[in-house]
C-alpha cells in the first residue's frame, strides 16, 4: 500500500512499532479526501504486520497486510455504514464497548477505526471514554475528523493527533495514474480541480459530487467573466438543495479568493478553487476591492441559507446573482 505524502504518518507508526511503545488511540485530522482512512489502514499495518523492515515498516505483502488493505481483517474494525442523521447513538457505542473486551481474532492486537468524529455527539464520546482511557492490552482506537476540537479534551488527552495532509499536484497525479483506471487528460483535468486531495479527484474523475460542484462553479466563474447573469442564475437556482447551494457558493468564494492572491502573489501556487483559470482572468479584470466586494455577497448569502430564516434556494439565487453582476 502505497501512503502519498504522508511521510509523518508513515514515521510516527513505524517508530512506535520499532520502539515497541505503540500508542492506543489516534485521531487524524484532514480534509474530506485527504487520506485519512488510507492513513488508518497504515496505522493498523505498522502494528499487526507479521513481516515489518527493521524500521518498523510494515511489509504491505503478509497475510495482516493484505487483509488490512482489503477490509478483511478480522481484528480491525471499521464503524461504517448508515448512521442515524444524528450521529453515532450511545447504544452503538455501548455494543463496540462489549466488543473491546472480546479477545482478539487472529492476532495480538484489535484496532477499532471510528470515522467522522464530528458524529460522535458528547453522549457517545463519554460512553467511549472508560475503554479509550484504559484500553486492554490489545485494544486501540483511531478516530478521523477535520479537527480535533470534535472531541472531548479527555479524548484528545489520551490519543496521539496527526494531521493527514493534502499531496502536492505531483504526487496526486502519479496517484491516479498508478491507479491504472483513467486518461492522462482527465487526471490533468481533476488535479486541475481538486489539486492534491485524491479522494476528492477521485470523486471528480467518477463523475460524483465533486465533479458536479466543480461543473457548476466553472460554469459560474465563466459567465460572470462574460457578464452573462442568466447562465448565473440558471445554474445556481437548479442546484439540489441549501447545502449544495452552500458548497457551490463556498467553492465560488475560493475561486474570488484566488483571484485575489493571484493579483497580490503574482503566481497561481497558492490557488485554493477548483477553476484556476477564471481566478487568473478575474484577477486581471478586477480590482482587489471588487474581489472583496464579491466576496462579502457570497459570504452574505451563505450565512442568508444557513440561518434559521426560510430563504428558498431560487430567491437566494436571484440575490446573488442581482448583486455579484452589479460588482463585476
Ligand atoms: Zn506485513
Amino acid at each position: 500500500m502505497k501512503l502519498y505524502s504522508k511521510n509523518n504518518i508513515k514515521q510516527l507508526a513505524s517508530s512506535m512499532k520499532s520502539s515497541g511503545r505503540f500508542s492506543h488511540g489516534f485521531i487524524l485530522t484532514g480534509e474530506e479526501g485527504s487520506g485519512r482512512k488510507t492513513a488508518a489502514k497504515y496505522i493498523a499495518m505498522a502494528r499487526l504486520c507479521s513481516a515489518p523492515a527493521e524500521n518498523g515498516e510494515p511489509c504491505g505483502a503478509c497475510r495482516d497486510c493484505r487483509r488490512i488493505e482489503s477490509n478483511s481483517h478480522p481484528d480491525v474494525i471499521w464503524l461504517e455504514g448508515d448512521l442515524p442523521s444524528g450521529g453515532y447513538s450511545v447504544d452503538h457505542i455501548r455494543e463496540i464497548v462489549a466488543d473491546v473486551y472480546v479477545m482478539p481474532n487472529d492476532t495480538d492486537a484489535k484496532f477499532y477505526i471510528i470515522p467522522d468524529g464530528e458524529k460522535l455527539l458528547a453522549a457517545a464520546q463519554n460512553a467511549l471514554l472508560k475503554i479509550v482511557e484504559e484500553p486492554p492490552d490489545y485494544g486501540y482506537f483511531i478516530f478521523t475528523a477535520k479537527s480535533k476540537s470534535a472531541f472531548l479534551p479527555t479524548i484528545i488527552s489520551r490519543t496521539v493527533t496527526v494531521g493527514v495532509g493534502e499531496c502536492t499536484r505531483e504526487e496526486c497525479t502519479a496517484a491516479l495514474t498508478d491507479m491504472g483506471k483513467y486518461s492522462d487528460e482527465d487526471i490533468a483535468k481533476a488535479v486541475s480541480a481538486c489539486r492534491g486531495n485524491i479522494g476528492k479527484c477521485v470523486s471528480y474523475l467518477e463523475k460524483g459530487e465533486m465533479y458536479d460542484l466543480c461543473t457548476a462553479v466553472q460554469g459560474i466563474s465563466a459567465a460572470l467573466i462574460a457578464s452573462d447573469s442568466y447562465t448565473v442564475l440558471k445554474i445556481l437556482s437548479f442546484r439540489k438543495n441549501r447545502e449544495d447551494f452552500r458548497k457551490v457558493l463556498n467553492m465560488l468564494d475560493c475561486v474570488i479568493r484566488d483571484s485575489a492572491v493571484i493579483q497580490i502573489m503574482g503566481s497561481k501556487t497558492v490557488i485554493s478553487g477548483c477553476a484556476e483559470d477564471a481566478s487568473e482572468t478575474l484577477a486581471s479584470m478586477i480590482t482587489r476591492d471588487r474581489a472583496r466586494r464579491l466576496h462579502e455577497v457570497i459570504t452574505e448569502t451563505e450565512h442568508m441559507c444557513s440561518s434559521a430564516l426560510n430563504i428558498n434556494i431560487k430567491a437566494a439565487a436571484c440575490y446573488v446573482t442581482d448583486a455579484l453582476s452589479k460588482i463585476i
